[in-house]
């Protein structure tokens, strides 16, 4: 038997929110690699390997991943939301790169889904609907004034913008810092929204103007929406607001 590696988004959390294409290629697996949250939403099949690891490893898994799907079996790494944003697809790709020379004659399949801007923008009407930028704000993975300067072009620009990994206890300042620097490029009306845990339990969204944001809680559950300076809330009797980005561009985005 050829082995295979695919690597399946589980979008943000419910069940309805997973692809078909996902749960077949879950449910056929030889073994299922993951971050032990990811691994709690896949169901259990007799048999089936599970390996779950800490956020952190996204290399080392990818690499064991790929060992055990060139010995023969077939392999799924799971990640929240895509795969393909901020997520184990491109540590696979990296650990292909960098990898024995069999390993880039593996089947190795990318199955998208959906990812926690699109989930967190359809809860409040359509933040993205025009022109859109997405960033992480974990410096992790890059110096922190990469992401000043990143934030910067991006709202000077005109773009409105998704805020992937807002916070975390060991980042504590950053969103705020963030905001604060948005604000110097941006009218303080401009509505932000904070979307945690969606599709999850404990799900949680608000929406508040620029000039606010910084004092609202948020943590490594959430995803904020930043709008551009066309952004609008349309306030509705007896219903949330909708925010919305117009689908035309009037100003120059400076
Ligand atoms: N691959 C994932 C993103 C991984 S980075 C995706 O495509 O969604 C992790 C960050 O994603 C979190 O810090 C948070 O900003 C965001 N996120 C993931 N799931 C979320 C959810 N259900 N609700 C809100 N934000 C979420």
């Amino acid at each position: 038997m050829s082995g295979s590696l695919s690597v399946v988004g589980l979008g943000p959390g419910g069940p309805g929110q997973q692809t078909a294409e996902t749960a077949a290629v879950l449910a056929a697996a030889d073994a299922v690699y993951g971050y032990t949250p990811y691994l709690a939403r896949v169901p259990e099949v007799p048999g089936q390997a599970r390996c779950a690891s800490d956020n952190r490893e996204e290399i080392e898994r990818a690499g064991a991943a790929l060992a055990r799907a060139a010995a023969g079996a077939r392999v799924v790494v799971v990640s929240g939301g895509d795969p393909g944003v901020f997520a184990m697809a491109a540590a696979v790709c990296e650990a292909v790169e960098r990898g024995p020379a069999e390993w880039r004659a593996l089947d190795v399949s990318i199955l998208p889904g959906v990812t926690a801007m699109l989930a967190v923008a359809a809860r409040v009407g359509a933040p993205l609907g025009h022109d859109f930028c997405a960033l992480s704000l974990s410096d992790n993975l890059k110096p922190w004034p990469v992401v000043e300067q990143r934030l910067r072009a991006a709202a000077g620009a005109g773009f409105a913008l998704a805020l992937y990994n807002p916070a975390s206890r060991a980042r504590p300042w950053q969103l705020a810092r963030a905001l604060e620097l948005l604000l110097e490029h941006l009218p303080a009306s401009t509505p932000v929204v904070f979307g945690r845990a969606v599709g999850r339990a404990g799900e949680r969204v608000s929406i508040v103007p620029l000039v606010k944001a910084p004092a609202e809680p948020a943590d490594m559950s959430t995803l904020v929406l930043v709008g551009s300076p066309e952004t609008r809330v349309v306030e509705r009797p007896g219903r949330p607001a909708l925010v919305y980005t117009p689908r035309t561009a009037q100003r120059d985005g400076a």
